[in-house]
């Protein structure tokens, strides 16, 4: 079996959540890590003196600088995890060296650069990959068999939101100019998921965006994308939630889904009998309604979520698998162009406030 090195650029929260995957440390302690054992991480580099400590503190190399990790003969593997201003950069020298990339998300800011990197990497004849690690989120993996199983009838809406409270995080991405704002951030992630999940074209986009919190960069938005098919997908990522929606919404002509939290708590609930459809009436004090009365217990079935299990590890295996020609990527540039592409047009929307037509 060979041994790839790869060597860390950018050694922060996620450049170090990528060494204790790859090392069987911190949250990964323990765990049986045979599927990317022939990945060796050799080092890494990070230009604030405090990261180069902490790697030495743990064991890890510390190269004095990026045109050391270039020059490193042994390095096969760099794994991009910088601010998103500086992915395209480091990118494109790494591939210029000879060396296969992992980069972090998002890939770069806009699709101009992605073409400069995607023609670097074909040029080359190098990997270049993207961690679009939430792919293998059980929770979406849950509702896109959902979906592709029908379980709920026709669904005609999904609803896919993230909520925190903390605002922005008091760094880079806070900044335009490094890449800040939320679209970028979490937008990328659940977008891949979107475009991931139907098999449809996206004929118009309609965004909006909040500035509680920030300014200069959008600290939360709402999406809301019409698929060629007829389904709407609505997408929010918001950072002044103090109480979270549910993470997944699920609308079928036969059933409701929701999905709670990254804990996957939640429910599916199906129509059984459609005939018996009299409804009593609700009366409030100001009022009375039957169409939002509930239904009656022998109509409906509450049932478990089919829960989908995976395992990030599968990202690495398959970066090997490709290195060795063994299996085609994942996670595949045209993918991450589309995604890239419909990030430029929520930009638009939100700033339009205009539906933009997509594809
Ligand atoms: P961070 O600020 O914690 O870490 C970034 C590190 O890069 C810092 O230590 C900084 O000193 C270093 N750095 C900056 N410029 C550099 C350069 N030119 N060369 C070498 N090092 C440099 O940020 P983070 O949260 O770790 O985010 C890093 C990247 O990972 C971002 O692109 C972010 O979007 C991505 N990320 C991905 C996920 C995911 O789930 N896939 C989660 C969090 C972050």
């Amino acid at each position: 079996m060979r041994k790839y090195n790869l060597a860390i650029v950018g050694l922060g929260g996620m450049g170090n959540w990528h060494r204790e995957l790859l090392t069987g440390q911190g949250y990964w302690n323990n765990a049986k890590l045979q599927d990317i054992e022939n990945i060796n991480v050799c080092g890494s580099f990070d230009i604030r003196e405090e990261r180069q400590q902490f790697a030495r503190d743990n064991g890890l190399h510390a190269y004095n600088s990026f045109e050391e990790v270039l020059a490193d003969e042994n390095v096969d593997i760099i794994l991009c995890a910088t601010p998103n201003d500086v992915h395209k950069e480091i990118v494109i020298r790494s591939l210029r060296a000879g060396k296969h990339v992992v980069c972090e998300k998002p890939v770069t800011l806009n699709s101009v650069d992605l073409q400069e990197m995607i023609d670097v990497s074909k040029e080359t004849g190098k990997l270049f990959v993207v961690h679009q690690n939430r792919r293998w989120d059980e929770d979406f993996l849950t509702v896109k068999k959902i979906y592709d199983e029908n379980l709920l009838g026709d669904i005609f809406r999904i609803e896919s939101r993230v909520h925190g409270s903390r605002g922005i995080p008091g760094d880079w991405r806070q900044e335009p100019e490094h890449g800040g704002g939320m679209v970028l951030d979490w937008g990328v992630h659940i977008l891949d998921q979107a475009l991931m999940m139907i098999d449809s074209k996206v004929k118009h986009v309609y965004a909006s965006f909040t500035h509680v919190t920030n300014e200069l960069v959008d600290d939360g938005f709402t999406v809301e994308l019409t698929f060629e098919n007829g389904l709407v997908y609505m997408l929010e990522v918001g950072t002044s939630n103090f109480i979270n929606l549910p993470r997944w919404y699920v609308l079928g002509r036969d059933g409701t889904a929701v999905i709670n939290d990254w804990d996957l708590s939640g429910k599916m609930v199906r129509v059984t009998d459609w005939s018996k459809n009299d409804a009593v009436p609700i009366r409030t004090a100001a009022g009375l309604t039957k169409t939002m009365a509930p239904r009656t217990e022998d109509t409906i079935k509450e049932e478990e979520l089919p829960i989908v299990r995976a395992d990030i590890r599968d990202f690495y295996k398959n970066v090997v698998d490709t290195i060795e020609g063994k299996a085609e990527i994942i996670v595949k540039l045209p993918q991450v162009m589309r995604v890239m592409k419909l990030m430029e047009a929520i930009f638009e929307s939100a700033e339009t406030h205009k539906v933009v037509d997509f594809e």
